[in-house]
């Protein structure tokens, strides 16, 4: 069923929430475009018009590691103090009330982490792009550290001081291996659900698109919330193709809302 307007949109959403007992939702760009981060794949987007540095040109060249950090840092200082939106804010409070076990996500922004959401709690699919790791010996390094270390250098990437291998922000770039771990687990999410919330997300880049598919396969009821149509519409138990953070803002819990800003549970 397409939700025909706002209203029942949110009727149908509070009734399949009611009665469901676990809910895995799984969140793409379209939750974060209120909060001022763009969707980079979306049309005029960033990556229509710099073709984003592939894994391998990243390991071949110091260059493309210097080119790597500089866009980085230019998008640190329009997107670094974005806040979660109502979406995000909405889906804390399902997981508050324990509706929720855990989050799926294609976003790299840390934003579910920011609205309360415990980290592990959080599978990222594609990473996290607000800290670094060591592609070696997997040390942690701050954003902050690389900076420092970058601009000291005259603008050169910065190498792992324990053991020089490159540090590379801690996402999943365009050919390089999806974590196993993280796919394990959003797998064990999705068939542990009766509904799965598909947010924002046109369920077209593997392996997003094989989520839904399989809660559905297992018995779950599928719900999708994204602007635009998805090649999963006619499964779905409901669609709705109006504003996300509209849509969800009625979910954010009146407690939760008193006692922000909480951290974790
Ligand atoms: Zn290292």
């Amino acid at each position: 069923m397409i939700a025909p307007d706002l209203q029942t949109a949110i009727a149908r959403l509070c009734d399949l929430i009611q009665t469901s007992e676990v809910i895995v939702p799984f969140t793409g760009a379209g939750i974060s475009t209120e909060c001022g981060i763009p969707d980079f794949r979306s049309p005029g987007g960033i990556w229509t018009r710099m073709a984003p540095i592939p894994f391998d040109a990243f390991m071949a060249s110091q260059s493309a590691r210097d080119e790597s950090w500089r866009r980085r840092f230019a998008m640190q200082d329009q997107f670094g103090a974005a806040k979660p939106g109502r979406g995000h804010r909405a889906l804390a409070s399902l997981f508050r009330r324990g509706k929720s076990p855990g989050i799926v996500t294609q976003n790299i922004d840390n934003l579910h982490q920011a609205s309360g959401i415990p980290h592990q709690c959080v599978v990222e699919l594609h990473g996290n792009t607000t800290y670094a790791v060591c592609l070696d010996c997997a040390e942690r390094y701050e954003l902050d550290w690389v900076r420092e270390a970058f601009d000291k250098s005259g603008g050169r990437a910065p190498d792992c001081p324990g053991c020089l291998g490159y540090i590379k922000t801690a996402t999943v770039s365009f050919g390089q291996a999806m974590p196993q771990h993280e796919m394990d687990r959003a797998q064990e999410l999705t068939l542990a659900c009766d509904l799965f919330l598909a947010i924002g997300s046109s369920l077209v880049v593997w392996p997003a698109a094989g989520f839904p598919l399989m809660a559905k396969r297992n018995g779950a009821r599928l719900a999708i919330l994204n602007r635009d149509p998805t090649e999963f519409d006619d499964i779905a138990d409901l669609v709705v193709r109006q504003d996300i953070g509209t849509v969800l803002e009625p979910f954010i819990g009146v407690q939760d809302d008193k006692k922000e800003p909480r951290h974790g549970v």
